[in-house]
């Protein structure tokens, strides 16, 4: 993507911010791209998270908040194993997220903090995540509940969706949300 000139604030209070809040120094990353290479949602991102890091060390908050990067992770940690300088940048991710959620900015799509939605009240409930379940309630949000339902059928019988979703841990699961709802 293009960086456009008026958007770039070198500003280095949101990086030393996100640094308080998750301990991760994002100057440290020297842009070698192998995070972006690996990450399996880049397709879905507007950014991948070698430019989300940059956004992050250039003050481009505005930017690294409302970008669908944020919003889409799933903090599977591929970005975060394959960093040759040790950042967790899935949590980087992750934080700033939470700040976004914080300041309660606005999101572009409605279906992709939809996503977030479901996917966090899922791993709060269930303990992980149940695809097929989450598939029909992010359709049932985007009005289009039949969307890729032929897919979804083809999945389950070739094994490779779970129709009845697995519980697991749900109560640990709910008191670490409560726990991290107490540390903000
Ligand atoms: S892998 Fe690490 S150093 Fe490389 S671009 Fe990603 S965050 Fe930066
Ligand atoms: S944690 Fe997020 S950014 Fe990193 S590889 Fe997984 S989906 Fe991509």
């Amino acid at each position: 993507m293009r960086i456009e000139e008026n958007n770039v604030n070198i500003d280095s209070s949101f990086a030393l911010e996100v640094q308080k809040r998750s301990g991760e120094n994002v100057f440290l990353c020297y842009q070698c791209r192998k995070c972006a290479s690996g990450c399996p949602l880049r397709e879905m991102m507007d950014s991948s998270p070698t430019e989300f890091m940059r956004f992050v060390q250039l003050g481009m908050k505005d930017k690294a908040m409302t970008d669908s990067t944020v919003w889409r992770c799933t903090s599977c940690q591929t970005c975060t194993t394959r960093c040759p300088q040790g950042i967790d940048i899935a949590h980087v991710i992750d934080t700033v997220k939470m700040m976004a959620q914080d300041e309660r900015i606005k999101v572009d799509s409605k279906n992709v903090k939809a996503f977030n939605v479901i996917w966090m009240n899922m791993l709060k409930h269930m303990g992980r995540i149940y695809e097929l379940g989450l598939v029909a309630l992010l359709n049932m949000a985007m009005k289009q509940p039949l969307k890729g339902a032929e897919l979804a059928v083809e999945m389950v019988k070739k094994g490779k969706l779970k129709f009845i979703p697995t519980i697991k841990r749900s109560a640990s699961m709910r008191r670490m949300f409560k726990r991290a709802k107490g540390l903000k």
